[in-house]
């Protein structure tokens, strides 16, 4: 049962569902990669709600926000298709940037790690999020909501958040969904040309060396040598080995690590990231 919500105001009647209610954030054009924390929602949680929109907030160019695919049909029919007849599934998906925004109303400052690794690359980019994330989870009544691990750093933010403002939902970490080639699933993906797409596996294929590496008992200076090797392709806005919860790059190895890599392509830039165990 699909229950279209494209008011704020609508949401208040949802309000006394808070203990038994999943949520899953999403800027819409779902893929296999949403709809698994949509599934993980189904399977934990009595009802759902999914949200689409596309926050302009939390790009840093207006091109890539107005270009950014819009496809609401297409995304109420892949909810449909995996959505038990009889579960109540809500979608919020305003229509007006203005049901989330009031006028002359600032951006949040985010918490944590938000200037180094896709802070430096999209300046801003974390304050618009959570801005909306933190609006969401105060209009949204919900026990827990699901975040993909593919946006590491907007994860480890967002569990900052919640605790700074003492937000009401668990935090649910999801795995990362892949193309069978290993290429992370991305809205942006449509957006390689043929060329593109086959360039993109550098991105996977470089932090799965490194993870290797790590995993084949190699130093830490080697691990260190080869990133920098990695980094000769201009096309990496980064590689870091880092710190999975403060997400700055370390020194040494420690017992759980993060692989996290930008590359660009064309005018699309990807995102990935391994963790790893020493
Ligand atoms: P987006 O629509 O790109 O803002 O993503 C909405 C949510 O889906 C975020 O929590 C993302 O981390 C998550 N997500 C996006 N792609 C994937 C993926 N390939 N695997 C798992 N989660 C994903």
């Amino acid at each position: 049962m699909i229950n279209l919500i494209t008011q704020t105001q609508d949401l208040n009647h949802l309000s006394e569902d808070f203990n038994t209610m999943g949520f899953v954030p999403t800027m819409g054009n779902l893929h296999q990669g949403h709809l698994s924390l949509l599934k993980q929602s189904i399977m934990d949680n009595q009802k759902s709600i999914i949200s689409i929109f596309i926050n302009p907030t939390q790009f840093n160019e207006r091109d890539d926000f107005e270009k950014y695919p819009k496809t609401l049909e297409q995304d109420l029919e892949r909810i449909k298709s995996i959505t038990p007849e009889d579960y109540p599934l809500y979608v919020f998906a305003p229509q007006k940037v203005g049901e989330l925004y009031p006028e002359g109303e600032n951006l949040i400052k985010a918490p944590g790690p938000t200037t180094i690794l896709e802070g430096s690359v999209r300046p801003g980019h974390f304050d618009g999020m959570a801005t909306i994330v933190k609006k969401l989870f105060e209009v949204i009544p919900a026990k827990r909501a699901y975040f993909g691990k593919k946006d590491y750093q907007q994860l480890a933010i967002v569990q900052l958040l919640v605790m700074k403002y003492k937000l009401s939902p668990e935090i649910i970490p999801m795995p990362i969904i892949r193309e069978s080639d290993g290429l992370a699933m991305s809205s942006r993906n449509s957006f390689l040309n043929s060329e593109e797409r086959k360039e993109a596996l550098t991105l996977y294929s470089g932090l799965l060396r490194i993870q290797k590496l790590i995993q084949g008992g190699n130093s830490f200076t080697s691990v260190q040598s080869t990133i920098k090797e990695l980094l000769q392709d201009k096309r990496f806005h980064y590689i870091s080995l880092a710190n999975p919860k403060t997400l700055q790059p370390i020194d040494r190895f420690l017992p759980k690590m993060v692989i996290l890599g930008n590359l660009q392509l064309g005018s699309t830039k990807l995102i990935d990231n391994l963790e790893v165990e020493f």
